[in-house]
């Protein structure tokens, strides 16, 4: 597995680019702006992307959705919580889905290769981010920071459901690689251990 992490946009979301060295296929996660950068560099290392991941629906993780999907034809995934479909009512800081959207939930596995991604439901952030696993490295959207977590001051954002989130992905077996929305990369052991946040919901609910 080989990961690539290209800021873009003016939040400087982190995009992942997730592959499989031994067959050139790959994923996307969170094309949150400026699609040519990310097309340029599937080009320039002849990787075909064969599915886009969103971890949630905020703007600034799929600004660049549309031009990744047009470049590569690949499917993009979503949970459904974080979606409204973009004939009806707008919502938002929810993701405007069209009928090509799929739709992924607690659970699930997505194959790319021979890379298995599994979603985990981190409510908190919104309502429908998640978490995504593949071997040693948990894909975190905006759920787990180094030293901090996503806010949780938006429209369906909940404190409470955040500090669950936490604790779920504390309970993990052994070690991961973070690799979170926004900011630099950590690991889990690391936020384990000074994660403020973590530290605050085992007191919180009663784990500690
Ligand atoms: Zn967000």
């Amino acid at each position: 597995m080989q990961i690539k992490g290209i800021p873009v946009g003016q939040l400087g979301t982190n995009c992942y680019i997730v592959t499989d060295e031994t067959c050139g296929k790959c994923a996307v996660i969170d094309p949150g702006d400026e699609s040519g950068l990310i097309l340029d560099y599937l080009e320039a290392n002849h990787l075909s992307c064969e599915v886009i991941m969103l971890t949630h629906g905020h703007h600034d993780h799929w600004l660049g959705l549309d031009g990744v999907r047009e470049g590569t034809g690949a499917p993009a995934y979503i949970n459904k919580k974080d979606a409204f479909l973009k004939t009806g009512p707008a919502k938002p800081m929810k993701f405007p889905a069209d009928e090509d959207i799929r739709y992924y939930a607690e659970g699930d596995t997505i194959q790319v290769g021979s890379l298995s991604f599994s979603v985990l439901e981190t409510p908190g952030h919104s309502s429908g981010s998640v978490c995504l696993v593949c071997e040693n490295a948990i894909f975190s959207g905006d759920t787990l920071f180094r030293d901090s977590c996503g806010r949780t001051d938006f429209e369906d954002g909940d404190m409470n459901a955040m500090l669950r989130s936490l604790l779920r992905l504390d309970s993990l077996q052994g070690d991961y690689e973070v690799y979170p929305g926004h900011m630099e990369y950590t690991s889990l052991d690391r936020e384990r251990a000074y994660n403020y946040y973590i530290t605050y919901a085992k007191n919180a609910l009663g784990k500690a």
